[in-house]
């Protein structure tokens, strides 16, 4: 098994497609997000740095990430492949990875980009609403999950709402920085022949279906 690289903009369900392939091939999914949460809960010296650093809404330096996916990818259950979400971020968190792997004789494995357009994202975040007292989650313009009565649970009748992160400028603010700071990642690896692109707009079946024709095909 080789390992995946999942790059997506916000809202391709990198989160939701990297739990389901983490399952199905048994081997971990590896999460930036999750490795710095793990690091507060250390409470050493580093993880107090990194709380402090987020606290003061500042992003963790890119040091300080590649250390922590170098140190989770040379634990035993990672020798057999892993699924990486969220990392490399930028060109610099790219190559750093690269070199790492060669210097420890192992193989890149490939890239895989969960693409969907910014007007399909942000119908995907900005439509979603949920109910405060059952936890329900609706899309106002998903035909399948939009709430019956406009604003309405369906499950207990309750008021539904928008998440206070899930503004349109918040949204349009992540989605560039996104692009400004992947595209350079995807033309890397693109160069090194192991990117591979999947329309992500597409139903979730459809989707995990495409990843897994990509790994039995390059898994040799
Ligand atoms: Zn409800």
């Amino acid at each position: 098994m080789k390992s995946i690289i999942l790059i997506a903009p916000p809202s391709a369900g990198k989160g939701t497609i990297s739990n389901i392939l983490s399952e199905e091939y048994s081997i971990p999914h590896i999460s930036t997000s999750a490795l710095l949460v793990s690091a507060i809960e250390a409470g050493d010296e580093q993880g107090n740095y990194i709380k402090k650093q987020m606290n003061l809404g500042n992003l963790v330096s890119d040091d300080i990430i590649i250390s922590l996916v170098e140190n989770r990818i040379m634990q035993d259950d990672c020798s057999n492949g892993y699924i990486l979400d969220g990392f490399p971020r930028n060109l610099k968190q790219a190559k750093s990875y690269d070199d790492f792997i060669i210097k420890n004789n192992r193989n890149l494995g490939i890239v895989v980009l969960l693409d969907i357009d910014r007007e399909q994202a942000k119908k995907r975040i900005l439509g979603r609403v949920s109910c405060s007292n059952c936890g329900a989650v609706y899309n106002i313009y998903s035909k399948d999950t939009r709430p019956r009565i406009v604003g309405i649970c369906d499950k207990c009748g309750s008021t539904l709402s928008r998440r206070e992160d899930d503004k349109e400028d918040i949204f349009d603010n992540r989605f560039d920085t996104y692009l400004k700071d992947t595209k350079p990642v995807l033309e890397h690896y693109e160069k090194k022949g192991i990117l591979y692109k999947i329309d992500s707009s597409q139903e979730l079946s459809k989707v995990i279906e495409q990843v897994e024709r990509i790994i039995k095909e390059k898994n040799d």
